[in-house]
């Protein structure tokens, strides 16, 4: 383990995503990997939505913060094996229910493993299977108002229970 490496991996700790404030960008699985290469630091990130505009945020604050750090590293936007909710901890799904959003559940079938022949433009978006628990009370009795919500990586939805709306952070 490289010691470079390991500040990379501090420095970058602590950014999160531009849209959901409380979980990291590790955590969410976008911060891919920081490798010492003979060219010097590379540090990897893959988009999670190809739509989401934080994306180019989200890059630019992984510049700033190395820059700020004093650290000379290359920013790689790896696209393939392309970005799924199920990257994402447990913890950070977590998080996103504390904070109101529902996290996704597990992408059904298909995605992840294959290798090869990931098409990033396939841009597929899977109705959830199970019923989707409000996060503020864990009622299964919601409903979907609205396929796109704040942004077109969530949905909104309604507690038919506790009658508050919530973002649903859609399985990809
Ligand atoms: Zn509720």
């Amino acid at each position: 383990m490289s010691s470079v490496v390991d500040k990379v991996w501090a420095t970058l700790e602590h950014l999160t995503d531009p849209e959901i404030p409380v979980v990291t960008l590790r955590e969410l699985g976008i911060l891919r990997d920081v490798r010492e290469t003979a060219e010097g630091i590379e540090v990897v990130i893959t988009p999670t939505y190809s739509g989401c505009p934080a994306m180019g945020q989200i890059e630019d604050d992984v510049r700033a913060s190395l820059e700020q750090a004093g650290i000379a590293a290359r920013v790689i936007t790896q696209l393939a094996p392309a970005w799924t909710t199920d990257w994402m901890s447990d913890e950070a799904k977590e998080k996103l229910r504390a904070y109101g959003i529902a996290p996704p559940h597990r992408s059904c079938g298909g995605g992840g493993g294959g290798g090869g022949d990931v098409s990033v433009l396939k841009f597929v978006r899977r109705q959830p299977t199970e019923p989707v628990a409000c996060p503020q009370c864990g009622s299964t009795h919601t409903v979907v108002t609205s396929e796109f919500g704040s942004t077109a990586c969530k949905a909104l939805y309604k507690c038919l229970d506790c009658q508050e709306p919530f973002d649903y952070f859609k399985p990809y």
